[in-house]
């Protein structure tokens, strides 16, 4: 009682009254019961009293708290019921009840709506208490609200039931006293069967890697109850009961108890079938392919490998230090910088997975290309890289394939020279360059070799390759480096073959223009040395366009046009010779195209005539015949030259009917000058004839139309073909027999131009030669053209063939050609090519002072000794 006062002094005023409460409610309890509710008053754990019936004799304030009744609510009350009504399962509370009658203390979990709504768990101890009979008294009821537990337990028990991975919980003897639904998933087996069974009893299913049945006192959870310590990443082939197998990786952890005695066992178990077939399959691949596989523990420093990267590397374990280190010195220095930005960027971009192809240095001392593709597989923290893993496949083949593939798609077959590909590749670094970096000057020369077309046709394609060959040699010998006449031999030079009988030079970092007209000229004067080719001896030139940084334009293609329109520039104005290109050529070449579009009219418009070139017997000094040569009135442009158009009406299919013309008007004028002259008229008319015209089938029938309409004989037509044209093309030669048995001549014009030498000329169904201006007009001066001419005309007079010499404008060239017994002239000496007019003028003029014949012959004797010694 002493306690009590006390307490009560020091207790606030509802405490004491509750004492009261208590004090008289404990009238009837024993006095061990009074001191135990006085303690109960003050703790925040329910606390109740009821008879051995379990009717409420007394509740504290926490438990009138808990259940928001008031005092005399629960007083009365039969705990059991109540329960009951509480949602608790009444099956359970009766059975609870017996025991309780039988004196025991019972614990258990209930649920309790408390007034606000919400559940509270409450762990109910049940306490009998007997008086001092030794009696039931009644019984002390405890609760203690652990709804936070039991929340978490649910809590706990829905994700060890959602967890996909099993979870089995064993006691220490191995039985199985918990298991979650994915365990029954895994294993085949439902819960209840698995319930209770000892682990024992599983492993009669189960096999080690190598597929030998797993003992089972060695299964992991037996292992761990053996020796107390978890396990990780065990793995287990699980048969099925429908025979099934699947392989498992288990990690185990021991459970303790209170002591820290092992009572138990939590095993993990994962499918990891498909992982491990997937795996199978690509250690299958790996192998198959012939991959070596390579990790990287970054933080150790650690290189791992397979046996197979060790044979693409062509050594041994050992051979090679396994760091970052020991591998980059096996890398090819130029790869390393490469290499190094990669992984670096492979460090810092998650996911990044790159293919990059090194060289390393393989055992036998040569470099190999390797492809290595790989990426950071493991990461720690804030993405620290810490694991990379990749393979690496040995592309040496492949690679010094592509390389040999790109060196074909590189060079020129035929001569081994680099192709198209390479020239636009340097040109376009020069146009680069050349706009980056002031002072530095390039060059592109176009060359084409002048009537290449026609050794090809002629002598067949073998020579024409043999030739393309040798000018290739020729080329690449004088653009060696260090060659003697190359002024600065610090600018490098490329030649290429770019199709065809077309080349290209580009030169790189010339002083300037000057550089190029050098190398241009250097390069005619090579290629124009004579060409010896199975027993032929060929002479031709080359043309060259020129194209320098001064007028370059910004793109490769442009750049080539430009050196191709110079080339034709060059050609045009008289081949074998360099052309530098100039904008206004362009104006040239559109010019080209105008001219195309008004020649088409030029004809119907009547702005196409015949003018006519006399030819004179050098001997008599008489009008031998004349030549009829187009010309073309342009109503804006003026006299037009059949050097500018006839080309362009051959490009463009318009000769044929031009060609016609001419004949059509040179035979009736002809015809009209007999009519007209008499005996002082020509005694024959020469017509060209284009290429073009050859190859058409219908010349030969026109040819003979045009003599029966003028009524002329066809004696006195001679048709001039060049004497490319009228070389071994089998096409044109059956042509030239047709046009002879309709009894026409035959000239060969242009003589001295072209490749094929005196020994062909037996073989052409000529009757006259026409020896080419260019000789003439060399004659005087050089040997060489003086000699050829001489054993032309020679050769001629062997052959019973007339000789011709074009383009006389002296006399001194007249007295040399009559001395070298050449039959007729033609030339600006004599005269201009004239209208019909002018010609008939010309014709009575030239008969008043002409020399009779008798006196010729006497002035070839004069002359003859004049040139025969001119020292
Ligand atoms: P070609 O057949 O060699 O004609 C001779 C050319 O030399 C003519 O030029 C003529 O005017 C020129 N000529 C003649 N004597 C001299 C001379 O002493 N000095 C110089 N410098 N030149 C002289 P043209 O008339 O300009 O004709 C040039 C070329 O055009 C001809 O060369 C011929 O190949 C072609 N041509 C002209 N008319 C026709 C034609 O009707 N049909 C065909 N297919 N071609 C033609
Ligand atoms: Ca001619
Ligand atoms: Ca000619």
């Amino acid at each position: 009682m002493l306690l009590l006062a006390a307490l009560a002094i020091t207790m606030r005023k509802p405490i004491a009254r509750a004492l009261q409460r208590l004090y008289r409610a404990l009238t009837t309890q024993t006095q061990e019961m009074k001191r135990l509710a006085l303690v109960a008053e003050r703790t925040s754990n329910w606390v109740l009293t009821t008879t051995p019936d379990r009717v409420v004799l007394w509740a504290n304030q926490a438990a009138l708290q808990g259940l928001g009744l008031t005092e005399s609510e629960v007083v009365g009350k039969n705990l059991l019921a109540y329960a009951a009504s509480q949602g608790n399962d009444a099956q359970e509370m009766a059975l609870l009840g017996d025991e309780l009658d039988r004196g025991l203390s019972v614990k258990m979990e209930i649920l309790v709506r408390a007034h606000k709504g919400q559940n509270i768990w409450l762990d109910v101890e049940y306490q009998p208490t007997y008086d001092e009979h030794r009696k039931l008294s009644g019984f002390m009821v405890m609760g203690l609200d652990i709804t936070e537990r039991v929340n978490q337990r649910h809590k706990m028990t829905a994700v060890f039931n959602a967890l996909p991975v099993g979870v089995v919980v064993q006691s220490s003897t191995g039985e199985v006293i918990d298991c979650n639904p994915a365990t029954s998933e895994i294993s085949g087996l439902s819960r209840d069967e698995l319930m209770g069974l000892a682990s024992t009893s599983v492993a009669g299913g189960s096999v080690r890697d190598d597929l030998t049945p797993y003992p089972a006192s060695e299964l992991p959870t037996a292992r761990t109850l053996r020796t107390g310590e978890g396990l990780r990443g065990e793995s287990l082939g699980h048969i099925k009961p429908n025979g099934e197998m699947r392989w498992l990786m288990v990690n185990t952890e021991p459970l303790r108890d209170a002591q820290g005695d092992l009572s138990g066992v939590v095993s993990s178990m994962v499918d990891v079938t498909e992982q491990r077939e997937q795996q199978k399959l690509l250690a299958l691949a790996v192998d198959g392919a012939g991959l070596g596989t390579w990790q990287w523990d970054i933080a150790a420093d650690e290189m791992t490998c397979n046996d197979r990267l060790l044979e693409i590397f062509g050594c041994r374990r050992g051979d090679v230090e396994m760091t970052s280190k020991g591998f980059y010195r096996l890398i090819h220095p130029e790869d390393v910088p490469a290499w190094m930005s990669l992984m670096k960027e492979q460090m810092v971009t998650p996911g990044m997975q790159r293919r990059f192809e090194i060289r390393i240095r393989h055992g036998n001392g040569l470099w190999v290309w390797m492809m290595f593709s790989g990426a950071v597989v493991t990461r720690g923290p804030e993405g620290r890289p810490l694991r990379m893993a990749g393979v690496c496949i040995d592309i040496n083949a492949k690679r010094l394939l592509e390389e040999q593939l790109r060196e074909m798609a590189r060079t020129d077959t035929l001569t081994q020279m680099p192709n198209r590909a390479v020239v636009m590749e340097r040109v376009r670094d020069a146009i680069i360059r050349a706009r980056a970096e002031p002072g530095y000057n390039f060059a592109v020369l176009f060359m084409d070799f002048d009537r290449f077309k026609q050794v090809n046709d002629t002598l067949g394609h073998s020579v024409g390759d043999e030739l393309l060959r040798q000018i290739a040699q020729r080329l690449q010998q004088s653009l060696r480096p260090g060659d003697s006449y190359t002024p600065s031999s610090d600018f490098s030079q490329m030649a290429a073959r770019i199709g065809g009988d077309e080349f290209v030079v580009v030169l790189d970092d010339i002083r300037g223009d000057l550089d190029a007209e050098i190398v241009a000229s250097r390069l005619l004067d090579v290629l124009a040395q004579p060409y010896e080719i199975e027993s032929h001896t060929v002479n031709s030139s080359v043309s060259i366009g020129i194209v320098t940084s001064t007028h370059a334009a910004d793109d490769v293609e442009a750049v080539l046009r430009d050196a191709d329109i110079a080339m034709y520039e060059a050609k045009r104005t008289g081949r074998g010779r360099y052309v530098l290109f100039e904008p206004s050529m362009h104006k040239r070449v559109r010019d080209d195209v105008t001219l195309e579009a008004e020649l088409r009219r030029a004809l119907p418009q009547d702005e196409l005539f015949v003018v006519y070139q006399p030819l004179v017997d050098l001997v008599s000094g008489e009008l031998a015949g004349m030549e009829a040569l187009v010309r073309w009135q342009h109503p804006l442009r003026g006299l037009v030259s059949p050097v500018e158009f006839i080309p362009v009406a051959e490009a463009c299919g318009l000769i044929e009917s031009i060609g016609h013309f001419v004949l059509q008007t040179a035979c009736a004028e002809f015809a009209h000058l007999q009519a007209l002259l008499g005996r002082e008229a020509p005694r024959s008319v020469s017509v060209n004839l284009s290429r073009a015209q050859l190859r058409d089938p219908a010349l030969v029938g026109n040819v003979r139309d045009v003599l029966r309409a003028s009524g002329m004989e066809a004696a006195q037509l001679q048709l001039e073909v060049t004497e490319s044209l009228a070389a071994q093309d089998s096409v044109v030669q059956a042509r030239l027999q047709e046009l002879r048995s309709l009894g026409v001549t035959l000239a060969l014009d242009d003589f001295g131009t072209g490749y094929s030498s005196l020994s062909c000329l037996h073989e052409l169904p000529v009757h006259t030669v026409k020896i080419d201006r260019s000789f003439v007009s060399m004659a005087q001066t050089s040997d060489y053209h003086r000699v050829l001419i001489e054993a032309t005309i020679l050769m001629a007079e062997t052959l019973g063939m007339n000789t011709v010499a074009e383009g006389i404008e002296t006399t001194g060239q007249a007295d040399l050609m009559r001395a070298l017994r050449c039959n007729k002239g033609q030339g600006f000496l004599f005269s201009r090519p004239l209208g019909l007019a002018a010609l008939v003028q010309w014709i009575s003029a030239h008969a008043a002072k002409a020399p009779s014949r008798s006196e010729q012959v006497q002035a070839d004797v004069t002359v003859a000794p004049t040139w025969a010694d001119p020292g």
